[in-house]
This record gives structure tokens, C-alpha cells and sequence, in this order.
């Protein structure tokens, strides 16, 4: 409280953040706002997501527009509809002692009519969408002639959203004399023509990646073929029985099918995107916050609005188009304090992005493996075990005990656990009794990508000699002086390597290890037969092949598909049915539906 008073900000507004519970300022607000209440300054400030920025520049506008004037003074542009509702909202919460201010949010698919009517009556700040914005100034329904205050949120994603022409005839219609704040969780090179254009002589504000939004975040990656990525994501979710996730896919369709997927294999999922209603949205953000789903498949656009703190697990299904938004994905978990995990699913054409993301965050992946069938189950058996010592005994169940008990009495406590965890476990342990290895460390297997003309090398050093992917990676690139992407598909196993290069390089590589030594010790390398470009040529059509590879998976990895589950239609490369364990939720209470073949189910919302 009094660090907020420290700030400069007045009593109306200090009460109202001791109403919302706020202690101690966030770093972006200790620095933003005492330079935007003393100065009228335009701004340029760098913070990931969830640390604070609403209030940063929110506070600074409530303070220094005029509340009895009915002109409006602020506008805030911001990408999406939830997020101007969820801006709205807090400015009306942050200046609720300020009598006589309004506040009115802009956005599309809602009535325009009545947005002009509260403009008329008088708003003092509007928060908007760029498209809306746009439309409405063009009917003359919206005044921003005589604003003070312009403030640009999420700026990088209101520009790779495709704004910017919205963005730029918007600010046309304003003042020249006014304040820009510009606000962005990164700053790609858009961005920065953007302040350049719009602002002068900005005062800039970063806020270190030690924030509470990052430095919360824990970066892994799993490395697997493309075609066992939904088996991927499984096994991890069965890893995490108490996962709470936001899954990110690149396009609608891919949300789509990845949750309709997880929805017939027995999880508790749903879809977020674009093509749903805004009805349907907030129903699956009902759900999702109130955890009846534990995983929700996202693309990156509608997921600008979720605000759910809690969320365990990010899970980049497939890495943004963009490198610089898996910023905002990842900081969609670690929030309020809380650690989180934010998981990539690699194949091996793509994991070199990891070293870019790497930069981008600053902080270093961890490279992980899938776990083996044998550890899920494991950790599913412990967690049985615990949600057992956990649950409280419900006294409905009195009535019935003395016929239950009668039933199991000549039974030790030892032989009662073992048949519990029978009952429980018998299904999902010959489901995964046979599953294979889905990490591609330890096997040569090439994605589809790879039907370009590329070569495989072997070469004779390996971990051994201190060698992981990335350094000799880095190591060959440097000695062959080729491109970051030159080399790829690098393999590191014991004593010895594999890597690849487009067919062109082979000439190079040849040339330069034919009489080449390292530490005194004779470097070998020869062409490796099995290459991923023979493997993708033969038989015609590499998708075709993985495919029907993958349909071998199903049956290695499967075993659990009965009757009841339906054949999966294609899209798909391997992947088989969850074994759901009956009687088996998040809050230990037994499912209603729980029959004894435990079959697919999800739970009633
Ligand atoms: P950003 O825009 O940077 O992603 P928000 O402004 O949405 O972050 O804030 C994230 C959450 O943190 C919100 O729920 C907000 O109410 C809360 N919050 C903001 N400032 C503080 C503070 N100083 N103390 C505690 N909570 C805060
Ligand atoms: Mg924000």
C-alpha cells in the first residue's frame, strides 16, 4: 500500500487498489508510472504478459484525465475482444472512486448501436479492437479528436494480427499533441516501426526477463518424430494427471482436430479458436476455468484472452509460425507467482528453433524424453494412491457398508490394495506394456520433411568426446563454414554421430574431413546409407509411408482400442486411446459414469 502511495498516485486510486488486494507494485508499474503521472511523455515498455501492465498505464490515465468532463480523453487499442473486455473491466474496477467515469468497451460482434449510445453518454476513456475502432470512427459514431492519452497493449500482437493499416488510420483521426504508450511482451522489428512512426523520443522501460512472469517458467523440449506428436502429447498428459494446460496448435484446424481427438480418447478437453461462436467461447472458458477441462487446445489468437491463473503446463503441440510469439504462449503459465512449465513437442526438422527461442527468452530449454509406458503408470498408480489418503470419507455411503464389507471380508489389507489397484490399473498397464520408445535419440527415424535431397553423415566422435547436438552442430557449421541451418538432424550417440546436409554441401564435407584430425585423432566420415532422403523417396510419397508407419504404431502403442472406439479418420499419425481408469478424476471422487470396462468417457460439464 504505501509503496503504491510512493508512486504518486492519489487517495481515490489507493483505495481502490487496497479494495483489489494489490501490496507492492509490479516492476513494470514502479517504473512506468511515476514517469507517466510527473510527465506527459510518450513510452515505450517491454514486460512479458501477466506482469501488471494494465494497471501501469491504467493508473497513470485515471489520474490525469478530467472525470467531469465528458470528452473522451484515453483510448486504448488492444487485439481482442476478451482483452478489451478484461481492460475494461479493470479500469472500472481501479477507478471505481472516481465518480462520474466511464469507461466504454469497443469490440466486433456486438451491437454497434448500442456502443455508439454509450459513447454519446459520455466516456472519458474507450477501450477498443483496431477493426471496430476503425469502423466506428468512419461512421462518426466515435470522437477522438481531443484525446490526451493513446495507449498501444499487446502491441506486437495488434501488429501481427494484421492492424497495423487499422492501427495507423485510427491514430489519423487523433491529435498530434498527445501521449503514446505503447506496451508489448516483445519486440519484433514491426514494432519498433511502429514507436518510430508514432511516438517521439519515447522514454523506454524494460522489465528484465527476471520478472515474476518469466523467471516462473521452466522451458523443456521432447524431441519425437512428426508423426508420434499426438502420441506425445498423451503420454505427457498421463505423466501429469493433475495437468492443467493450454495446448497450442497453429491453426483452427488443428485445435480442433487435437481436441476432438483427446475429447474421443477420454480426456477432459475442449477447443478454443476463431470459427466458434462467442457464445460457445465463454462456455469453454467456463469450463476451463472452473477446471472441468484440464486441457485446452488453443490457437495463439484466441488465447490472447485467457486469464487463467493456475495453469500448470504450456504445451507448444506445434511452435508458432512467429518465434517471438512462443513469448506469450509460455506466459500464459507462471503467473501470480505460481511456477509452470512450458513444454515444446520437436521434430527434428524444427528443433533448431529451439536455439532461436533461446535467444529470444534468454534462458536455456531442457531436453527431456517422453516417459516410457512403465513410468506413466507408475506415476498414475502413486497418484491413485495419494488421491485414496487424500478423499474425505463421504458418510452417504454408511448405509451400504455392512453388504460391501460382508462381500470383501476375508480379505487382508494387502490383498484389498492389490485388487483396488487391479481393478484400476489392469487395462492401462497392458495398454502400455508394449509401448514403444517415442524419443528419437536412440533410433534413426526421419520425419516426412526430409524428402528434399539431403545427405546423411556418419562421423566417428559422439558424446564421448564431449559432444551434445547443439555443439557439434555449432562445431560443424563453424569448420564448414556453412549457414545456421546448414547442418541438421544432428544425432549424437556414444562414440559416434550422425548429420545431415542438403545434397549440394556433400562435395564440401567430403573435401574438408578427408585427412582431418582432432585432438591428434583421426576423424572419419562416410556418407550413411540409411538416409532420411532414400527412406522418403522409396515407395513414393513420404506422407503415404509415415502414415502407414504410423498405423504399425497404433498396434505397438496401443492394444487399448476396444469396441467401443471408433478408427480414427486420418490426420493422425499413430496414437491410440487413453486408458482411463475408472472411478478416476482430478478431485479423487469417483466418476458417475464409471462403468466396469472403462471405457472412453469425459465429464459432464
Ligand atoms: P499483463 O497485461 O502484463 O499481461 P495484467 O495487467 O493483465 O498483466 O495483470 C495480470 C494479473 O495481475 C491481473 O489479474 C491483475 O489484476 C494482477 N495484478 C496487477 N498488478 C498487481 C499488483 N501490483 N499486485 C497484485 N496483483 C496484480
Ligand atoms: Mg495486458
Amino acid at each position: 500500500m504505501t509503496a503504491f502511495i510512493a508512486l504518486g498516485l492519489e487517495e481515490n486510486l489507493l483505495k481502490a487498489i487496497a479494495d483489489m488486494g494489490f501490496e507492492t507494485p509490479s516492476e513494470v508499474q514502479e517504473k512506468a508510472i511515476p514517469i507517466l503521472l510527473e510527465r506527459e511523455t510518450d513510452m515505450v515498455s517491454l514486460a512479458q504478459t501477466g506482469t501488471g501492465k494494465t494497471a501501469a498505464f491504467g493508473f497513470p490515465m485515471l489520474q490525469k484525465i478530467d472525470v467531469k468532463s465528458r470528452t473522451t480523453q484515453g483510448l486504448i487499442l488492444s487485439p481482442t475482444r476478451e482483452l478489451c473486455l478484461q481492460i475494461t473491466n479493470e479500469m472500472i474496477a481501479y477507478g471505481k472512486y472516481l465518480p462520474g467515469l466511464n469507461v466504454t468497451a469497443i469490440y466486433g460482434g456486438a451491437s454497434i448501436t448500442d456502443q455508439a449510445r454509450q459513447i454519446k453518454k459520455g466516456s472519458q476513456i474507450v477501450v477498443a479492437t483496431p477493426g471496430r475502432m476503425k469502423d466506428m470512427i468512419g461512421r462518426g459514431l466515435v470522437d477522438i479528436s481531443k484525446i490526451e492519452y493513446c495507449v498501444l497493449d499487446e502491441a506486437d500482437e495488434m501488429l501481427n494480427m494484421g492492424f497495423y493499416e487499422d492501427i495507423t488510420e485510427i491514430l489519423s483521426h487523433s491529435p498530434k499533441e498527445k501521449s503514446t504508450w505503447l506496451f508489448s511482451a516483445t519486440m519484433p522489428k514491426e514494432v519498433s516501426t511502429i514507436a518510430k512512426k508514432f511516438m517521439h523520443t519515447p522514454v523506454e522501460i524494460t522489465v528484465g526477463t527476471k520478472n515474476v512472469g518469466s523467471d516462473q517458467v521452466s522451458h523443456e523440449y521432447y524431441l519425437v518424430n512428426a508423426r508420434d506428436r499426438y502420441n506425445a502429447l498423451k503420454r505427457l498428459a498421463d505423466a501429469n494427471p493433475d495437468i492443467f494446460s493450454v495446448v497450442f496448435c497453429r491453426t483452427k484446424r488443428d485445435t480442433q482436430k487435437v481436441a476432438e481427438q483427446l475429447i474421443e480418447d477420454g480426456y477432459n478437453a475442449a477447443a478454443i479458436h476463431g470459427d466458434l461462436s462467442q457464445n460457445q467461447r465463454d462456455l469453454v472458458m467456463k469450463s476451463f476455468r472452473n477446471r472441468q477441462i484440464q486441457m485446452l487446445v488453443a490457437t495463439d489468437v484466441a488465447a490472447r484472452g485467457i486469464d487463467v491463473d493456475d495453469i500448470t503446463h504450456v504445451i507448444n503441440y506445434q511452435l508458432p509460425d512467429e518465434i517471438e510469439t512462443y513469448t506469450h504462449r509460455s506466459g500464459r503459465t507462471g503467473r501470480a507467482g505460481k511456477t509452470g512449465v512450458s513444454i515444446v513437442i520437436v521434430s527434428k526438422s524444427e528443433v533448431r528453433k529451439i536455439k532461436s527461442i533461446e535467444k529470444i527468452i534468454q534462458k536455456q530449454f531442457v531436453a527431456k524424453e517422453i516417459p516410457s509406458g512403465m513410468e506413466i503408470c507408475e506415476v498414475q498408480m502413486f497418484h491413485l494412491a495419494n488421491s485414496i489418503k487424500d478423499t474425505e470419507i463421504n458418510p452417504e455411503i454408511n448405509p451400504y457398508l455392512p453388504n460391501i464389507n460382508e462381500v470383501l471380508e476375508d480379505f487382508s489389507k494387502e490383498e484389498l490394495i492389490k485388487k483396488v489397484f487391479s481393478v484400476e490399473f489392469t487395462r492401462f498397464l497392458n495398454y502400455y506394456k508394449n509401448s514403444k520408445d517415442l524419443n528419437i535419440s536412440g533410433e534413426r527415424n526421419f520425419s516426412d520433411e526430409d524428402a528434399k535431397d539431403s545427405t546423411r553423415y556418419f562421423i566417428n566422435i559422439g558424446s564421448k568426446d564431449d559432444f551434445d547436438w547443439m555443439s557439434l552442430k555449432d562445431f560443424l557449421r563453424d569448420l564448414l563454414q556453412l549457414g545456421k541451418d546448414d547442418v541438421y538432424k544432428v544425432d549424437v550417440k556414444d562414440s559416434f554421430s550422425f548429420f545431415n546436409t542438403d545434397t549440394t554441401h556433400q562435395e564440401l564435407v567430403m573435401g574438408i574431413f578427408k585427412d582431418f584430425k582432432l585432438d591428434g585423432r583421426q576423424i572419419n566420415i562416410e556418407i550413411s546409407k540409411d538416409t532420411g532422403r532414400s527412406k522418403g523417396r522409396s515407395g513414393g510419397g513420404g506422407r503415404d509411408r509415415g502414415r502407414r508407419r504410423g498405423d504399425r504404431n497404433d498396434r505397438g502403442d496401443g492394444g487399448g482400442r476396444k469396441g467401443g472406439f471408433k478408427k480414427r479418420s486420418g490426420g493422425f499419425e499413430g496414437g491410440s486411446d487413453k486408458p482411463k481408469f475408472k472411478g478416476k478424476s482430478r478431485r479423487g471422487a469417483p466418476r458417475p459414469d464409471a462403468k466396469g470396462t472403462g471405457g472412453r468417457r469425459r465429464r459432464k460439464g
